[in-house]
């Protein structure tokens, strides 16, 4: 399995997909990470991934080391890369791709409240 999580660790908190495959040319492939849930689809994370990278990534989010915060177009912009789709404005269902640009946020979801972390991450309710 690729480590991911150290790629993410060497390159410091609130790194882009962008700056991990302009830092390493094999993760790139021509899968696409997308959002889909109860009430949301067609949100586009990152395209042209390796399934190996999705994989990794899937699988640090599901151990709860990472968590997703949304951040401006721009981030991507000043890393160099971008995807072409229309900007989510909000979880929704889309009809077509539309991009969320997010970045890596070390820790777990359930201990943070940044409203950067609401806008993308489902939170799970504590059960009183
Ligand atoms: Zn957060």
């Amino acid at each position: 399995m690729l480590d991911i999580l150290s790629q993410i660790k060497r390159r410091g908190n609130y790194v882009t997909f962008a700056e991990l495959v302009i830092g390493d040319e094999s993760l790139n492939g021509d899968r696409e990470l997308v959002l889909e849930g109860d009430g949301f689809s067609n949100i586009v994370l990152w395209s042209g991934m390796s399934s190996e990278f999705i994989e990794a990534v899937d699988k640090i989010l599901k151990e709860d080391v990472v968590h997703y915060h949304s951040t401006p177009a721009l981030t991507y912009l000043l890393d160099g890369m971008a995807l072409k789709y229309p900007i989510v404005k909000s979880k929704r269902h889309y009809k077509k791709p539309h991009w969320a640009p997010v970045v890596f946020v070390f820790g777990s979801v359930a201990n943070c409240d940044s409203k950067e972390c609401k806008k993308i991450t489902r939170k799970k309710r504590k059960k009183p």
